[in-house]
């Protein structure tokens, strides 16, 4: 019941007290299996920190204002970064995408191991006008959606019920990936965030819903909301050919042409989408201009 096209579904329930958010991220988590070439616990952290910086960036005001979102914590996967912007459009990366790690005594990915239950999670806002907004706070699992919860709560001061998750074959296919969002918004009463806490219960396997019902049969079933809208979600990396090439010039002519003439070529990497630049001879003589010292 999954969709081809990643989406993010919003709409008031709780007499208007409460914004929901459903998503299914799982053409997104699926991209990043196979450029990353991830193992499952890796497609499973980086694919719920992606879920959540898709959320976040839902409420972004202008297409063009930009999110950053570091996870760092002490676990075997190491650092992962994601970031995006108004438009939905998001990449990302796990330092470690290869990592494995034995399943949980419940059979469910170790994603705490992968993250670590010790650091920060780290978003970084930039509207475009004046100094961007940061905010941080300490990882309670590293099963991201709680600390995310975290993260609303002590940085934004939101109460913010999350349930996160992503299923991953041992093979590298995602069948189901997504999250449920419940955000009372100010001046909600009591009784609304009560119910946000115990909705969101529901939901401790969300990405197995994503697979069986889609996006659109959770809002139905479980919150009987027919209208909601819609927006898709995207993976689209800012990395181009032009920007690879200001880096090479940044590096300087005599250190691009000691590296060609150690391996013939220059290569520039984008860590978050996996793509190589590659710069040969001509191309690194072409960018520098005039004939070149050799
Ligand atoms: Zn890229």
């Amino acid at each position: 019941m999954q969709e081809n096209v990643s989406k993010i579904y919003k709409t008031l329930v709780c007499g208007g007290e409460i914004s929901l958010a459903v998503l299914d991220t799982t053409a997104l988590v699926q991209e990043c299996i196979l450029r990353h070439g991830l193992s499952p616990v890796a497609a499973a952290a980086l694919g719920r920190t992606m879920t959540a910086t898709a959320y976040l960036c839902s409420w972004l005001k202008g297409k063009e204002s930009r999110l950053y979102v570091t996870v760092a914590g002490n676990g075997k996967g190491g650092k992962i970064s994601v970031s995006g912007d108004g438009a939905l459009h998001l990449c990302g990366n796990i330092a470690v995408p290869g990592v494995e790690l034995p399943l949980r005594a419940d059979g469910k990915l170790d994603v705490g191991g992968c993250v670590g239950r010790e650091g920060t999670l780290t978003v970084v806002r930039d509207d475009g006008e004046g100094v961007p907004f940061v905010g941080t706070s300490a990882l309670l699992s590293g099963e991201i959606a709680e600390d995310f919860s975290a993260y609303f709560l002590t940085s934004e001061q939101r109460p913010t019920a999350i349930a996160l998750g992503v299923l991953v074959t041992p093979d590298g296919v995602c069948p189901g990936a997504g999250g449920v969002f419940l955000q009372p918004l100010p001046g909600a009463s009591e009784e609304a965030v009560c119910y946000a806490e115990n909705a969101i219960g529901k939901f401790s396997n969300v990405s197995a819903l994503i697979a069986r019902l889609g996006a659109k049969g959770i809002l139905k079933e479980y919150f009987s909301a027919e209208d909601a809208d819609v927006r898709d979600i995207v993976f689209r990396c800012r990395c181009s050919r032009e920007r690879a090439a200001a880096a090479v010039l940044s590096m300087g002519r005599e250190d691009a042409e000691a590296l060609l003439g150690e391996t013939g070529e220059v290569v520039v990497h984008c860590h978050d989408c996996n793509t190589d630049y590659i710069f040969r001879k001509k191309d690194v003589a072409a960018l520098f201009g005039g004939e070149g010292s050799k």
